[in-house]
């Protein structure tokens, strides 16, 4: 059975990086039946805080990616926070240590960084060089009595790994190019290196799909693996690996956390759809077919093959990303998208009276409005006059609309309006003739009204919009408008 695991270390806002990596171990373990473990790596304490780790998982519930263990879900290879398993850490360490997969260095940093150099200038590797690898009963006693600190590094074998990733194809990392690596601090603390692997193992994770950024850690982990399958950690057996392509940014660099547009909070509070969102974001690295941008989860859950996967770097593209939302907004059922909109017509957001919500009469626009948006915190400017007592009237907008002789237009179309049928086709025929009269074009005589009536140059279609406002407060707000 496939299992999977997210798993991140809670540091900062999320990122659509990170929502990348979740989604697509989300959709390979729904698409095979298998599980997703959500494991929380925060051993770090320096880095991690609690308000990330809430963020994560808010964050996973908000966009729908449920797991199947982990924090809130339990399991059976619990716990699921990395910092409530460090006894499990120290034991495998001391483990390893035994059976001679590891060893004590007692290198300090100063003699690292000058035998780094030395190799460098020498043009041979300058990973680590091996120093402590075999040391003598003796020389551990003697560095231990000169009160040298230790770390425990892991022993690589002095052979190729070689690997078939799922994205990438067959790759071999040569012994030099994987020097010995430090699993334990000085200090006692696991480092990612060990707390990672070991988890896996123990949590029986038969694929690993993330970035490619952690493509250089693979042959090491590899190797971490065989020693902890012959020390009897774990399932014994190595996961597959799958590396995920890098999401460039703008001018083809690596999209950093810190790029304003990747982080994910920022979608939230803009009010992408989680549907829509997780739909783009799986674009970046993989396609349902050719021809096809716009899917359900479903749809994707059904068609993932982590083999389909690019290698080649993605690009993001928010433009796009913003398209793709804007469909999922329109093509949604009515009712859905009334839903939607809703707490966007609540409080926090909206700047009217709560009471002044009107369900009703926003549903009879919510059809109108639905082809038009883009995020769903732009519902607000567009239906604002119907809640609001006065329409929101900025001096741009007026001045715009209110060219020489707007007035003596508005002042013919209240007198037409005031006599027409209330309904969208009357009220713009009233405009209409009011035009006329001017010679002035529908578009041109329906400006002044619109901003009159609703404080802005653009919105949804008018005669519908009066329509619902009704007549009673759209000839007051015309009437305000001539004062
Ligand atoms: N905690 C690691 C990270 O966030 C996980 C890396 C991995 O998936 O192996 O980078």
């Amino acid at each position: 059975p496939v299992r999977v695991r997210f798993c991140p270390s809670p540091t900062g806002n999320p990122h659509v990086g990170l929502v990348r990596t979740a989604l697509f171990n989300w959709a390979f373990a729904r698409h095979h039946g298998g599980t997703l473990v959500f494991r929380i790596e925060d051993t770090d304490a320096a880095r991690n805080s609690e308000e990330s780790y809430r963020q994560l998982l808010d964050s996973m519930r908000w966009l729908g990616l449920d797991w199947d263990e982990g924090p809130e879900v339990g399991g059976p290879h619990g716990p699921y926070r990395q910092s409530e398993r460090m006894d499990v850490y120290a034991d495998v360490a001391a483990r390893l240590e035994e059976a001679g997969h590891a060893y004590r260095c007692y290198c300090t940093t100063e003699e690292l960084d000058a035998r780094r150099e030395a190799a460098r200038a020498a043009g041979r590797p300058s990973g680590y060089d091996g120093q402590c690898r075999d040391l003598t009963a003796e020389q551990r006693a003697a560095y231990e009595a000169e009160g040298r600190a230790a770390i425990v590094r892991f022993r690589m074998p002095d052979e190729a790994i070689t690997f078939t990733d799922l994205v990438r194809g067959e790759l071999t990392f040569t012994p030099e190019n994987v020097p010995d690596y430090g699993i334990v601090r000085a200090n006692g603390a696991p480092l990612y290196t060990l707390v990672n692997p070991v988890d896996d193992a123990l949590m029986e994770i038969t694929h690993v799909l993330r970035g490619e950024d952690l493509l250089s850690s693979t042959p090491r982990q590899i190797a971490l693996y065989r020693a902890l399958a012959e020390i009897g950690v774990g399932a014994g057996t190595v996961p597959e690996f799958g590396h995920l392509p890098y999401v460039m940014g703008e001018g083809n660099k690596k999209l950093s956390k810190r790029d304003p547009q990747s982080s994910l909070n920022l979608y939230r509070e803009r009010g992408f759809l989680p549907a829509g969102l997780l739909n783009y974001l799986s674009l970046l690295g993989w396609s349902l077919a050719e021809d096809r941008d716009i899917f359900t989860l479903d749809e994707m859950v059904e068609a993932f093959e982590i083999g389909a996967v690019n290698a080649n770097p993605a690009r993001f593209d928010l433009k796009k990303c913003e398209a793709i939302n804007a469909t999922h907004l329109r093509e949604m059922p009515v009712a859905d998208f009334v839903a939607a909109c809703e707490p966007w017509l609540r409080e926090p957001y909206a700047t009217w009276r709560p009471e002044a919500f009107d369900r009703a009469a926003f549903e009879e626009l919510a059809p109108l409005a639905q082809t038009r948006l883009t995020v769903l915190s732009e519902i607000t400017q567009n239906v604002d006059f119907l809640f609001l007592d006065e329409p929101v009237l900025d001096e741009a907008s007026w001045n715009k609309a209110m060219k020489p002789g707007a007035e003596d237009l508005l002042r013919t179309a209240r007198a037409k309006l005031a006599e027409a049928d209330w309904n969208a086709d009357a009220l713009k025929g009233a405009v209409l003739t009011a035009g006329e009269e001017h010679g002035l074009k529908l578009g041109k005589a329906q400006a002044p009204v619109r901003v009159a009536v609703t404080g802005r140059t653009v919105g949804l279609p008018l005669f519908e919009s009066l329509e619902v406002l009704g007549r009673e407060r759209t000839l007051a707000r015309v009437d305000a408008a001539l004062k």
